[in-house]
């Protein structure tokens, strides 16, 4: 995707950067500044929404985010948190639930300072929360001049599109007469977007400090943002047992359903696609009916998991707390728009099964505020070690490569002994995982399929970890007379089949890249029994053994049959001593590729963004330069031109 993150110009303030950088933890050493003053209550009710709430609680720093997986919030909620350590008051905010227009009443409070973290989702667009912001900038927004700001951007390289909501922005605000106070922090996630993060960040304050004439306060101590209440006697009405918004909507279900609202949906099937081997692939069929649920080929299912409750009790053990103590985690801030870090009031069992990510490695911070329950020195103070850009190395070999998840640090330092609220306070949300939907309404008006790896791997320190999502999945079989349900919505997608069944289609899906193509030669087979036009449907799929994990092969066998599939490019990677995958098919199909491209064909792409989609996409440029006698800058533009025409989709992950 795009540049490397060493982007950071370091300018006049660099040098300073360094300064504080290396000297920030010895109190003697800090810079002194003049302390901020932050403006006293201005009348009431002279404007609206944030700028309003902000001069009424005497803030001056806000955080927006636009998040589609929570860690933007997150990132946001943390700048937030530091601006009180320079004396400032900060407030996170959704950009969604704001008048963004106000943007440019932030002139009237004294050292105000606007910070974006903004994620990029799909092919280069906004989060679901930034899009009416988005929308807003790109139809011209407003005279920015005087607005201080910074943005934080939240992508991966892997994809064509790196970072380009929070690039876009950076330059857009720019145009609009804002002044940046920091170059963009790109972050990217397939590398380590914490370590990213971390190192803007301990740029960025620096700048501020320098800007605004305001110091660090030397007070680096833990700041608890909830107050911990135990209930006693709740009845169970009135405790949340994993609903995601309204309570109670688990046992009385109400449409329309979405991501506050999820529906729970039967399994009504659930079977292993691999014929052999030690992977495993589930088809799970989801039972809708009732739920006035629509969706179309192409779309995505999200689904909410629950940890798994092994984790859930060992961790409970650890802490030696009893999980089933009924807890409300309310904010000391009085005035911040989420009162609560989940739904509560609810149990531990209950926070750390449905609402919190107990599975993936932390990030630094947490382990910052972990450190400080460390008994033994040495233990508190290899946890600070990796917690600034100088541990980044230790922190991506004991974190993130040997995946150690909050049990395994619990079990790795035997004297730290944090308090089972804090730990609920400091995890992250439990994030809903999506699924490109592998059936058409066509065919299964009531029911949406999903075609799902089971996630499973040992960690270097020998522990045997399994996907949160697949696993739970997994173990939810139709057979054993019970049945099982499943929180889901679904999220409307770009990736589209051509408007008239006529247009010629060329589908790349290996591996469970091929879930989206399998509603698609439904909908296709479908047109064609209704005697409607059909044109050439050309599918590219790969696998590793014809014997194992050729999933769904009776179904593409039948639709090669009857025709609704005219051909079928297949590679077997391991079945011969050179491997084979579907970009070298691609590459000996040029001439077909571009025969179709000529036609107006579609061309899409799904599976693994990280090397399948890139290379494809090589592939299809050399078929354009070959076969189109182009050159390489002609056929980037043809190739940009198809994809802004929705002739060249991609659904990668
Ligand atoms: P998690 O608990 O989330 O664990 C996954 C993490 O484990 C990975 O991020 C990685 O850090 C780590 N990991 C995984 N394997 C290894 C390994 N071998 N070694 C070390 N670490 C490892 N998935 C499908 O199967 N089918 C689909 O059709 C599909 N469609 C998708 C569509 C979209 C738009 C998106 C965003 C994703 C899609 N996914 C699909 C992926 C899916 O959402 C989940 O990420 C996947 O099922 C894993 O979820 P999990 O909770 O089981 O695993």
């Amino acid at each position: 995707y795009f540049s490397m993150i060493d982007f950071f110009v370091l300018s006049a303030a660099g040098g300073f950067a360094m300064y504080w950088f290396f000297f920030r933890n010895k109190k003697q050493d800090q810079p002194t500044f003049k302390k901020l003053t932050v403006t006293p209550v201005v009348e009431r009710g002279s404007s609206s929404g944030f700028i309003n709430k902000m001069k009424n609680t005497n803030r001056n720093v806000v955080v927006f985010y636009g998040s589609q997986t929570g860690t933007a919030e997150e990132f946001a909620t943390r700048l937030a948190k530091d601006a009180t350590r320079y004396g400032m008051k900060g407030m996170v905010a959704d950009p969604e639930e704001c008048d963004m227009e106000d943007l440019s009443q932030l002139t009237e409070i004294e050292n105000s300072l606007v910070i974006f973290c903004l994620a990029t989702y799909g092919e280069g667009d906004p989060t679901d929360n930034a899009q009416e912001f988005y929308d807003y900038l790109q139809g011209g927004g407003t005279d920015l001049d005087g607005i201080k700001y910074a943005v934080f951007a939240l992508g991966n390289k892997t994809y064509e599109h790196f970072n380009a909501m929070g690039k876009y922005v950076d330059s857009r605000l720019e145009e609009l007469g804002a002044t940046r106070l920091i170059e963009v922090g790109l972050g990217d996630d397939d590398s380590n977007i914490e370590e990213d993060f971390v190192s803007w960040r301990e740029k960025f304050w620096p700048i501020v400090c320098e800007h605004f004439g305001v110091q660090a306060t030397g007070d680096d101590s833990s700041i608890r943002q909830y107050s911990l209440q135990v209930n006693e006697d709740l009845p169970k009405e009135k405790i949340y047992h994993g609903e995601i918004s309204r309570l109670g909507s688990f046992n009385v279900q109400k449409p329309p359903y979405d991501a506050k609202n999820p529906f729970l949906a039967p399994i009504i099937a659930n079977r292993e696609l691999h014929k052999g081997g030690d992977r495993s692939c589930m088809h799970i069929e989801l039972d809708i009916t009732g739920s006035k649920i629509r969706y179309e080929s192409g779309d995505h299912v999200a689904v909410y998991p629950m940890n798994d409750p092994d984790i859930v009790e060992r961790i409970g053990k650890r802490l030696e707390t009893d999980l089933d103590t009924v807890i409300t985690l309310t904010n000391v801030d009085e005035e911040a728009s989420k009162k609560h870090p989940f739904p509560n009031p609810t149990s531990y069992r209950t926070a750390l099964t449905h609402y919190l990510d107990i599975q993936s490695p932390p990030r630094t911070h947490i382990l910052r505020e972990l450190a400080e329950y460390a008994e033994d020195p040495k233990e508190k103070e290899f946890l600070m070690s990796m917690t600034s850009s100088d541990g980044k190395d230790k922190y991506n070999d004991w974190i993130v490569k040997d995946h150690r998840n909050i049990l395994a640090i619990l079990d790795d330092l035997k004297s730290l002994k944090p308090p089972m609220d804090h730990i609920c306070e400091m995890l992250p949300r439990l994030q809903a995982r999506y699924y490109s939907i592998s059936s058409s309404p066509k065919i299964h008006p009531t029911s949406i399929h999903i075609t799902a790896v089971l996630i499973s791997y040992t960690t270097r320190t020998g522990r045997s970890v399994k996907g949160v999502a697949t696993k739970w999945l997994a173990d939810k079989p139709v057979t054993d007379g019970k049945t099982y349900t499943v929180p889901i919505f679904v999220r409307k997608s770009q990736f589209r089949l051509p408007f008239k069944p006529s247009t010629p289609v060329i589908m790349i899906g290996p591996g469970t890249g091929l879930a989206p193509f399998r509603g698609f030669l439904q909908e296709r087979d479908y047109l064609k029994k209704e005697g409607k036009p059909v044109g050439e449907t050309i599918l590219y799929f790969g696998c590793r053994y014809k014997a194992q994990d050729f999933i769904y092969e009776e179904e593409i066998n039948q639709y090669l049959k009857n025709g609704s599939l005219t051909k079928l490019h297949i590679a077997f990677s391991r079945d011969q001593k050179e491997k084979v995958y579907v970009q070298h098919l691609l590459n000996k199909n040029k001439e077909e590729i571009w025969r179709l491209l000529e036609n107006g064909g579609h061309i899409y792409v799904c599976g693994d963004a990280r090397n399948m989609a890139r290379e494809v996409h090589d592939m299809l440029e050399r078929s354009v330069i070959e076969q189109g006698n182009l050159d390489a800058t002609k056929a980037a533009e043809y190739i940009k031109k198809l994809q802004s025409k929705g002739r060249y989709s991609c659904d990668v992950w």
